[in-house]
């Protein structure tokens, strides 16, 4: 069959000849639908990350299909051939010390369809029927690939702890951080996006962010804890930004819009992130950080308000050890990694897409067949002006 197989650091390969999966015990044949290509599997392909496996196996983490056979003992509730899924990626063992505490999350001998095990970028694959989410009937192919990032999202925001609400930033609107904004928002948070890119920025809006701030145009560390505030004092943003931050801002121009045009106006200054807590203001209740990229976590720990929650999901080759742990004593700041997703992040991450809760259309930038994969999958992906979010591989 067709698969686009990952040999080592640099060695990805399209193949015709990939011998075909037949479903064992407690699995399921599926035929792919769309597998999306994540960052990770960039990471993956130029970096040599998370190559658990050590040997060739084909790649594609978020992944659905249609059911085409049933192995023995496959025959559960709401599976039959034929039906629609989500494939739930994390295959965990049910017996080591962490699975029977009920955080299966942290299993110590997880698999992974598309990292240990063979993936989605094939024409087949098999994995075991009860970790295959059936879709509903207004969940489209290509909305399904997209239940992974959002199954993250959806793990990152419990981790959180998150209250009705409260407000939180979101540092990097690529796909996870676009999936978050929205977990956030239908949890009643207010929400700021923060991202270098206005496209993302602008989705970021349309999507529902509250309020959005890019920083090439402003020192973050200043504007955020006031925009903040205002939200979480309930103040209108609009009029908020017009009077001006902190009276700085002279135009009384009418902002176009309040995510992008206004920012730019914002004043910067060179204030070091403790002196904009008691200056500035507070600052968000929670940071979720999906960035991952080099100084990101650090900010996420600057810009949550004293006593409040950091969550890390973004990970990288260029992230970075750098959080101050001293400050983050002193400020009582809370500081969690967040990966992956925790059983039943799937189920809801389906039903948020499948209930317009998260819109993953947006982030649906191109589809590609499988033997064009590579070259305008993987290979657009390393753009260095990338102007993808998920390119999904597949035929429908
Ligand atoms: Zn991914
Ligand atoms: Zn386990």
């Amino acid at each position: 069959m067709q698969a686009i197989v990952l040999h080592g650091k640099n060695d990805l390969r399209y193949v015709t000849d990939y011998p075909k999966p037949t479903p064992g015990p407690g699995e399921i044949l599926l035929e792919m639908t769309y597998t999306s290509i994540c960052q990770t599997d960039i990471e993956m392909w130029q970096h040599g990350m998370f190559n658990w496996r050590g040997k060739p196996h084909i790649q594609g983490h978020e992944a659905a299909g249609i059911v085409v056979e049933l192995g023995e003992g496959a025959n559960i509730a709401g599976i039959e051939v034929g039906t629609r899924v989500a494939i739930e990626n994390v295959r965990t063992c049910g017996t080591c010390f962490f699975c029977r505490k009920g955080t299966s999350q942290l299993c110590e001998n997880g698999r992974n369809f598309g990292f240990s095990d063979d993936g989605g970028l094939a024409e087949f694959g098999v994995w075991p029927a009860s970790l295959c989410i059936p879709l509903p009937d207004n969940m489209t192919n290509e909305e399904a690939p997209l239940a992974e990032p959002t199954s993250v999202a959806v793990h990152a925001v419990e981790n959180a702890n998150v209250v009705v609400g409260e407000t939180a930033a979101v540092i990097g609107c690529g796909v996870v951080g676009l999936c978050t904004l929205q977990v956030l928002k239908a949890a009643g948070l207010r929400v700021i996006a923060i991202d270098p890119r206005e496209q993302s920025l602008t989705i970021a809006s349309e999507l529902g962010a509250d309020a959005t701030l890019n920083p090439n145009e402003v020192d973050v560390g200043v504007v955020l804890p006031q925009i903040a505030d205002a939200l979480r004092d309930g103040r209108d943003l609009l009029a908020f930004l017009r009077e001006g931050v902190r009276g700085r801002v002279d135009s009384d121009a009418e902002p176009s819009h309040p995510m992008t045009s206004t920012t730019s106006a914002l004043p910067r200054t060179t204030k070091s992130p403790d002196d904009t807590q008691s200056h500035n203001g507070y600052g968000p209740d929670v940071v979720i950080e999906t960035a991952g990229a080099p100084g990101t976590a650090l900010d996420a720990a600057n810009w949550v308000r004293r006593g409040g929650r950091v969550v890390i999901v973004g990970f990288s080759h260029e992230s970075q050890d750098d959080i101050n742990f001293g400050r983050s004593h002193m400020g009582e700041k809370n500081i969690m990694g967040s990966s992956a997703t925790s059983h039943g992040g799937y189920h809801k991450a389906v039903a948020l897409i499948a209930n317009g809760s998260v819109n993953v259309k947006p982030l649906i930038s191109a589809l590609v067949p499988l033997d064009r994969g590579i070259q305008d999958g993987f290979e657009r992906m390393l753009k260095p002006e990338k102007d993808v979010y998920r390119i999904l591989v597949g035929n429908g």
